[in-house]
């Protein structure tokens, strides 16, 4: 059982696995940067829907802070594994974003092509600033660089699924991520 560490790549042949621990410890100290950089800002913390939904809300609760939230929604990859590459909105945001300090959180980072397609769009709405937190990113997979401001962890090119992340619909309610068939 291999764990892989934000900045920490460690090649290997095991399966990723993360604990429920591991991913608690990691949103609290997450949720600790956040609290101070956002101290006295009111941010507006919006949940990539389906798969980042419980690290948001693991995410919030762990922010005590004044905060509101808000939802949106990509097309995904459907039941498949790799991306269309074509990126479309299926849910728009219920709330206007101009002047906000916006906090976008997703659930991994792939191609960067889903990031890269939001932050155009939300950075044409007029937020105050806008920063992305990603509990996992795949760096070896990037076509597009985007910035990660808050970063949970990095893992090798596997497809992972748990903690809301899916495995062709299934799976997102399991407390762990794993890359595990
Ligand atoms: P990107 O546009 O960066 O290639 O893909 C981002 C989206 O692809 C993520 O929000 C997620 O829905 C999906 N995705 C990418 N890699 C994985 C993976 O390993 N497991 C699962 N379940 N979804 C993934």
């Amino acid at each position: 059982m291999t764990v892989f560490q934000q900045k920490q790549l460690r090649p290997s042949d095991g399966p990723v696995q993360i604990s429920e621990e591991q991913l608690m410890a990691r949103v609290h100290e997450l949720a600790n940067q956040i609290r101070q950089d956002y101290a006295g800002l009111n941010p507006h913390l919006i949940c990539l829907l389906n798969g980042a939904f419980l690290f948001h809300a693991d995410l919030v609760r762990s922010l005590d802070i004044p905060l509101t939230i808000d939802f949106m929604q990509t097309s995904s990859y459907g039941d498949a594994k790799q991306s269309s590459g074509e990126v479309k909105l299926v849910k728009d945001l219920s709330f206007p974003i101009s002047g906000r300090h916006v906090l976008l959180v997703e659930d991994i980072i792939d191609t960067g092509i889903t990031m890269n397609y939001i932050l155009r769009y939300l950075g044409e709405r007029g937020p105050a600033s806008l920063k992305v937190a990603s509990l996992l990113s795949k760096p070896s997979r990037r076509k597009v660089e985007v910035p990660v401001d808050y970063l949970g962890f990095t893992i090798p090119d596997a497809f992972v699924f748990g903690y809301g992340l899916d495995r062709a619909q299934q799976d997102r309610n399991l407390s762990f991520i794993t890359s595990q068939k």
